[in-house]
């Protein structure tokens, strides 16, 4: 398995559970990094671990050896040779924000919105997998590439441009419950805010 965040870590636990040996491989140096803490990762790990995968965290893949057009390995960083006979690769998507860009929209990694998840041109919002948007706690803008923040973001735009909706979206996190409201005066991000992957 290359990469260790939800997809990554899923199919490792389904394959352990049918007795299917598996290795994980992960360029960051932790599981999950980009969703939970560092005590979180850690917790993970351990129970993966438990389970019998065996986790190469720091390690991107180098190369992928086959014969005839079936995989028969792994190489490492190391040069260490994994033998396989399946391989899938989950290590997120980029967003496709061509049509944006043309538009002249902010685009930094994702269509950047304020809290109000509307982009640069106020009479346009985005949402789901491509918005950019900030984090009820602060620092960088984000982007979830989750169901539940897709559909939240969503019915939040259709509530705004009804005028049923004047809070903020916030949600900082997959699982951390529904947005949240606060306090309306609260000032909006910038769409032009510095942004970190
Ligand atoms: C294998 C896999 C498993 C996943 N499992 C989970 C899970 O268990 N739980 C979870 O919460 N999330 C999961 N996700 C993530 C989840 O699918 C996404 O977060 C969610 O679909 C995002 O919704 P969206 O509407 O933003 O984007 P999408 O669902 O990607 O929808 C965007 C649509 O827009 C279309 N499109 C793109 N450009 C244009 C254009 N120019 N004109 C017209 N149409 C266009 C695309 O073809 C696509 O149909 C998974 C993703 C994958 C790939």
């Amino acid at each position: 398995m290359i990469g260790a965040r939800f997809i990554g870590l899923e199919f490792a636990a389904g394959a352990r559970k049918r007795g299917i040996a598996v290795t994980v491989f992960e360029s960051g140096d932790r599981v999950l990094a980009r969703a939970v803490s560092v005590e979180t990762s850690r917790y993970l790990a351990a129970a993966h671990r438990v389970m019998g995968t065996e986790l190469q965290l720091g390690e991107g893949p180098v190369a992928l050896e086959g014969h005839e057009g079936a995989v028969r390995a792994v190489v490492d960083t190391g040069g260490g040779r994994h033998p396989a006979d399946l391989v899938l690769v989950g290590i997120g998507v980029r967003p496709r924000d061509d049509l944006a860009r043309g538009c002249g929209l902010a685009v930094e990694d994702g269509i950047i919105v304020d809290e109000q998840l509307r982009t640069s041109d106020p009479a346009i919002f985005a949402v789901g997998d491509c918005a950019r948007f900030p984090s009820e706690f602060g620092g960088p803008l984000h982007r979830l590439e989750s169901v539940q923040n897709a559909t939240e973001q969503a019915r939040h735009v259709a509530r705004t441009t009804l005028g049923a909706e004047s809070a903020p979206y916030m949600r900082s996190c997959p699982g951390s419950g529904a947005s949240r409201a606060r306090s309306p005066s609260r000032s909006r991000a910038s769409p032009g805010r510095a942004t970190t992957p």
